[in-house]
C-alpha cells in the first residue's frame, strides 16, 4: 500500500485527496493523509451561514465567491459528487458593473470585453473616458502587432501592453481595476503571458484587441444560435457558484475523500527524505512516513517546506510574491439602502485613491444570498496597492466600508449593519510577476526529477478555483504514474452542461 501525505486543505489539496480516494475505490493500493493547519477546511473557499435575527439566513462567502463557468473541472467533480444540481448562475437581470470616477459610479459601457470596446454607440456616449482617450483606444485598430523574435517568449507587463495598444486612460480607468484589482496585483508587475495569454495571442492573430474580441463575440453568438437552450436547461452565466456558497464544494469533497484521513489544526513543518520515501514532520512533533507528498499550501509555505527537499526549487518558489487582502461582509435593512440595486459590482481604480477597491452586491449578484428585505454587501480592501490596511482591526475596516457605501452608493448615514464579518487573507493572493513562466518551467522540470514530490495550487498555472482543483488532481497523477499507476480520466460533462 502506497501512502501519500497531502499538505493543505484548500481546493487543490482536497482535489488531490478526492482523486486518491477515487483511485483507491477503483482498486489502486493507495491511501492518503491530509493535514490542514487551520481548523476549517477549504482554504480560500470560506462560507459562513449567518442567521438574521428576524428569520432567514445569509450565505456569506469571504474568499472566492465564484468560478468561471467555461472551465470544466468543477462541473465534472460536482457531477461525481452528486451536487451538480446545486450549482447556480448569477442573476443576469442585475448584471450592471460600475467603475468609480471622480467619486461617482459610472456604468461600464455595454460591449466592453475585458477592457476592449466592441460596440460603438455605448463607447461614444460613456462618461467613463475622455474623448482623447476614446480616440486613442480606437487606434488599437491600426497600431501594428508587436514583432516577436522567433525563439523568444512573447511577454510584457499588463501595464505596458494596455498602454501600448489602448493608451494610459484605458489602463487607469478600466484595465487596472479589472485585472489588477481583481488579482490584488499592480499591472506594472504582472506578466501578461502568465495571467492573460489570450490577449497576446489575440494581438498576434487579429493585429488588434478590438477585432479579436469582436471575432470572439461573433463566435459565441453563432454558437448560441446553433445550440439554443432546451426547455429545462440550466441558465448559463459567465460565473457560477453553489447555492449554499462555494465552500459547499470543498466540504462535499472532504466528505467524499473521507474525513477519517483528514487532520485539521495541524501544520506540516518539514519534509525530508527517508530511504526511497519521505517523512513529514508536524507541528505537534509527530512524524508521518510516506511514499509521496503532494504540497498544496500557499506558494510561500511550499517554498519553506521544499527547503530540505530541493533548495533550488525553494529559492525559485520564494520569488513568487503574494499580496494580502481582506473582504468585509455586511448586511443592511433594505430601507437603509435607498439606491438602485440592479448591479453586481463596482470597482475603484487606483487613481481614485479609495480604501475599498471593489464592492459586490451579493444579494443582487446571486440568488438566495440574503433573506427578503435585506441587502448583503461585500467590500474588498488591500491587494498590491495598499496591503497595510489589512492589518487594521475589524471595527476600523467595517467603519471604512460603511463610509464608502454612504458616499458612493447612498447608504443612509447612520445605518447600522445587521451583522458584519471580516475575512483576512494575509499573503493570500499569489502574484504572477514578470519571469513567472520561466521560473515555473524550471520548477516543473526540477520537480519532475524528484520522485514522490508534487506541487499543486494557485501559485503556479492559474489562481482560478477550477485551475487549482485540476492542479491537485494532476499532482496525484504525477506521483502515481511514478509507481506505474495510470489513472483513468473522469468522464467529462457535456460541453454545454450548465
Ligand atoms: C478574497 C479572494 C477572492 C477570490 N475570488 C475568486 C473568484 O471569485 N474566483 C476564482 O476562481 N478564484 C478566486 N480567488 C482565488 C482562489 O480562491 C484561490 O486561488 C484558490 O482557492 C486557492 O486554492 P489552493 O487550494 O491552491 O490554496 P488555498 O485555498 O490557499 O489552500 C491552501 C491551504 O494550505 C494550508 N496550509 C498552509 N501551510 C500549511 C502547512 N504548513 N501545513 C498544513 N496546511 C497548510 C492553508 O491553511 C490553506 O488552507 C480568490 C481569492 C481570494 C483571496
Amino acid at each position: 500500500m502506497k501512502r501519500i501525505v497531502i499538505v493543505g486543505g484548500g481546493v487543490a489539496g482536497l482535489g488531490a485527496a478526492y482523486k486518491v480516494r477515487r483511485a483507491a475505490d477503483a482498486g489502486a493500493e493507495v491511501s492518503f493523509t491530509l493535514v490542514e493547519k487551520d481548523p476549517r477546511l477549504g482554504g480560500k473557499l470560506a462560507t459562513d451561514i449567518v442567521a438574521d435575527p428576524d428569520g432567514g439566513t445569509y450565505v456569506v462567502d469571504g474568499g472566492s465567491d465564484s468560478f468561471l463557468t467555461d472551465k470544466p473541472a468543477i462541473h465534472r467533480v460536482a457531477k461525481l459528487l452528486g451536487i451538480f444540481d446545486q450549482e447556480t448562475g448569477t442573476l443576469d437581470e442585475n448584471k450592471k458593473t460600475f467603475i468609480v470616477k471622480d467619486a461617482r459610479l459610472v456604468e461600464m459601457p455595454d460591449g466592453i470585453m475585458m477592457f476592449a470596446p466592441t460596440k460603438i454607440l455605448p463607447m461614444a456616449t460613456t462618461k467613463l473616458y475622455s474623448w482623447p482617450a476614446k480616440l486613442r483606444m480606437a487606434l488599437d485598430l491600426v497600431i501594428p502587432r508587436k514583432r516577436v523574435e522567433p525563439g523568444t517568449r512573447n511577454d510584457e507587463s499588463v501595464e505596458d501592453f494596455v498602454i501600448r495598444r489602448m493608451g494610459r486612460e484605458c489602463l487607469e480607468r478600466l484595465a487596472e481595476p479589472l485585472v489588477g484589482g481583481v488579482n490584488g496585483s499592480d499591472p506594472a508587475d504582472m506578466s501578461l503571458a502568465a495571467t492573460y495569454p489570450n490577449l497576446l495571442e489575440m494581438e498576434q492573430t487579429y493585429g488588434s484587441l478590438v477585432r479579436g474580441f469582436l471575432a470572439q463575440r461573433r463566435k459565441v453568438e453563432a454558437m448560441r444560435g446553433a445550440h439554443p437552450p432546451k426547455p429545462g436547461d440550466k441558465r448559463r452565466t459567465f460565473f457560477s457558484s453553489f447555492v449554499p456558497g462555494l465552500q459547499f464544494l470543498t466540504d462535499r469533497m472532504a466528505d467524499a475523500a473521507g474525513r477519517d484521513d483528514i487532520r485539521t489544526g495541524v501544520a506540516a513543518t518539514r519534509i525530508a527524505r527517508a530511504g526511497d520515501g519521505w517523512v513529514v514532520t508536524l507541528d505537534t512533533g509527530e512524524t508521518i512516513a510516506c511514499d509521496a507528498v503532494v504540497l498544496a499550501p500557499e506558494v510561500w509555505a511550499a517554498a519553506s517546506l521544499m527547503r530540505d527537499v530541493d533548495a533550488a526549487v525553494a529559492d525559485l518558489l520564494a520569488q513568487t510574491p503574494s499580496s494580502s487582502c481582506a473582504t468585509i461582509l455586511m448586511a443592511f435593512r433594505e430601507e437603509d439602502c435607498p439606491f438602485d440595486k440592479r448591479w453586481h459590482g463596482a470597482l475603484s481604480p487606483a487613481v481614485e485613491r479609495r480604501a475599498v477597491t471593489g464592492i459586490s452586491l451579493m444579494s443582487s449578484k446571486w440568488p438566495s444570498r440574503a433573506p427578503e428585505g435585506r441587502v448583503l454587501l461585500r467590500g474588498f480592501v488591500g491587494g498590491a496597492r495598499d496591503e497595510d490596511i489589512v492589518r487594521l482591526p475589524d471595527d476600523k475596516l467595517v467603519d471604512i466600508a460603511i463610509s464608502e457605501y454612504v458616499q458612493l452608493l447612498g447608504l443612509r448615514p447612520g445605518a447600522e449593519p445587521i451583522f458584519s464579518r471580516v475575512f483576512r487573507w494575509e499573503r493570500g493572493m499569489p502574484q504572477y510577476t514578470m519571469g513567472h513562466l520561466d521560473r515555473l518551467e524550471e520548477i516543473e522540470s526540477r520537480v519532475a526529477g524528484i520522485p514522490g514530490i508534487a506541487l499543486a495550487g494557485g501559485g503556479y498555472r492559474g489562481v482560478g478555483v477550477p485551475n487549482c482543483l485540476d492542479s491537485g488532481e494532476q499532482a496525484v497523477r504525477k506521483v502515481m504514474s511514478e509507481w506505474g499507476i495510470e489513472l483513468a480520466e473522469d468522464a467529462e460533462p457535456p460541453a454545454r452542461a450548465h
